[in-house]
């Protein structure tokens, strides 16, 4: 008897597949198990997305072959691979946003009566699919109302209710919060107990540590390995990504602990009945952990002037200052780079020069003109000193990968000279050599005598990163550590 988890379902023979001038995949090999989830991990550019659609229909291989339950198969279309059983959840959702939930769900399928829908039957059967995976939405929703996340799931029922053995997520959470990333693992749970297998690409090592049963690592178009999860560290994993021993992932940190620049006293969050008291340093960064909601967010964006508190007070550099909007926070050389830098960080649509000018623009300005030049000169000396990797300062961020976005929004908030550096959730979402370049530009920050605030809910980042960590919980400081007596299990045990 085999067992019936170690079935294949996919196999993906010796893959070739080139575009003009680059070998996205050269020869790659990939096996996927009834009842898994199996990671596809690597750089930016190292073909994952383009294996995906391979397997997806949406491309053709150069060479290689295709098996489905031992069948070979070659896919004219994802239409095809669909209908074989391969379902993909798109980062852009592919649902129709004025048609109900149900409707989507039942798209092309949906059951007639006579010459007509059978609305009745319709909505059961979607009713049905999302049941089984214990998602709480009523199908005459229309989509249009739902969240990104509520979307998602839709497509995954979607995807169940066309019978898929294959479900192929690309980076499924980088739209997502905290919160409803765990929804998400808790579907592909259920996905996974049905017997399907789930193909996972993401960045975040956390999600494949806590998620994914097996990982296969691309670089550069090509295999290098397909490992057990639990026979591989993190630490292994990115240097098998990246190519090379990563000794540390994190900067050594140089900077000189100076004078307090940031004292909080007695802050009182708005609703809040804690008082919150800490002292950040020049050259400092002061990192906070904590499970999301546990109010670090609320506690920076109070600090910042974006929102009331109903007690407290706050000492710049020895002198008590009352900061009762952004403006004047910038004024006094805080700047803030926020959780979500597509919504609040950057304008998409405009280009690099104008969205590092964006912060600094009043004093590049003279008698409401911008001073063109002096707003050309600041993108000419932050894309290097960035290291921003734009085809020129006249690119839409739009077209630039999510490391290098974050990049332009740290050189528009440095454009700014400021003494205080809030960065919430500073390399969500960016591949892991992107990340570790933002870490030695913030470990240089320090050094320059900045002092930062650095909320992570990526604990090694924190522990990699922060010279002291404070941990909050349900809006208040549970804990404090420096650098020698962190570690995980210390600070989840005052997070949880
Ligand atoms: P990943 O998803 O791992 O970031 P991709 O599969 O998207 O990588 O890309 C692999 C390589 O193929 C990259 O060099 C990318 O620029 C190139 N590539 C991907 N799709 C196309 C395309 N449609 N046309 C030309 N080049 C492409
Ligand atoms: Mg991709």
């Amino acid at each position: 008897m085999t067992d019936p988890n170690q079935t294949i379902v996919v196999g993906m023979r010796e893959i070739s597949k080139s575009f003009p001038g680059v070998h996205a995949l050269q020869q790659v090999n990939l096996e996927l198990r009834r009842g898994e989830v199996h990671a596809v991990v690597g750089e930016n550019g190292a073909g994952k997305s383009t294996l995906m659609k391979i397997l997806a229909g949406v491309y053709r291989a150069d060479a290689g072959e295709v098996f489905l339950k031992g069948v070979p198969v070659s896919f004219n279309g994802p239409r095809e691979a669909l209908n074989a059983g391969i379902s993909t959840i798109h980062q852009e959702l592919n649902l129709i946003p004025n048609l109900t939930v149900g409707e989507n769900i039942m798209l092309t399928r949906e059951p007639v009566r006579g010459r007509f829908i059978d609305e009745r039957a319709l909505f059961a059967k979607a009713q049905g699919s999302l049941r089984s995976l214990e998602i709480d939405l009523d199908p005459r929703t229309l989509v249009e109302d739902l969240t990104v996340a509520k979307q998602q799931m839709v497509e995954i029922a979607k995807a169940l209710s066309l019978e898929a053995d294959v479900v192929i997520m690309d980076e499924p959470t980088s739209a997502l919060t905290e919160r409803e990333t765990e929804v998400l693992f808790a579907i592909i749970k259920r996905l996974k107990a049905r017997g399907v297998a789930v193909l996972y690409i993401s960045h975040r090592m956390e999600e494949i540590f806590s998620i994914a049963d097996r990982v296969t690592v691309l670089r550069d178009g090509q295999l290098v390995a397909t490992k057990q999860v639990s026979e591989v560290t993190p630490a292994q994993l990115i240097s098998l990504m990246v190519g090379r021993e990563l000794t540390s992932l994190y900067p050594d940190k140089h900077a000189k602990i100076g004078a307090p620049l940031l004292e909080v006293r007695g802050l009182r969050l708005r609703g809040s009945d804690h008082d919150l008291n800490f002292t950040l340093h020049r050259g400092e960064i002061l990192g906070f952990a904590g499970l999301v909601g546990a109010g670090r967010t609320e506690v920076m964006r109070a600090i910042f002037g974006a929102d009331r508190i109903d007690a407290g007070q706050l000492l710049l550099e020895g002198q008590p200052v009352r900061i009762s909007s952004p403006q004047e926070a910038i004024r006094r050389g805080m700047a803030f780079v926020t959780e979500d830098r597509k919504l609040q960080g950057l304008v998409l649509g405009m280009n690099v020069r104008e969205n590092i000018s964006l912060v600094t623009l009043p004093s590049l300005s003279r008698s409401g003109m911008i001073d063109a030049r002096a707003e050309q000169q600041l993108a000419r000396t932050s894309i290097p000193r960035f290291d921003i990797r734009t085809p020129s300062s006249e690119q839409e961020v739009i077209n630039l990968s999510g490391g290098n976005q974050q990049k332009v929004v740290l050189a528009k908030w440095l454009a700014t000279n400021p003494k205080l550096l809030i960065l919430d959730e500073p390399t969500r979402g960016i591949d892991v050599a992107a990340k570790a370049e933002i870490h030695n530009l913030i470990a240089k920050l320090a050094s320059e005598g900045l002092g930062i605030l650095l909320v992570s809910s990526e604990l090694p980042e924190v522990l990699g990163m922060a010279d002291r960590i404070l941990v909050m919980r349900e809006g208040r400081i549970t804990g404090e550590f420096t650098r020698e007596t962190a570690s995980q299990e210390a600070i989840m045990r005052v997070a949880a």
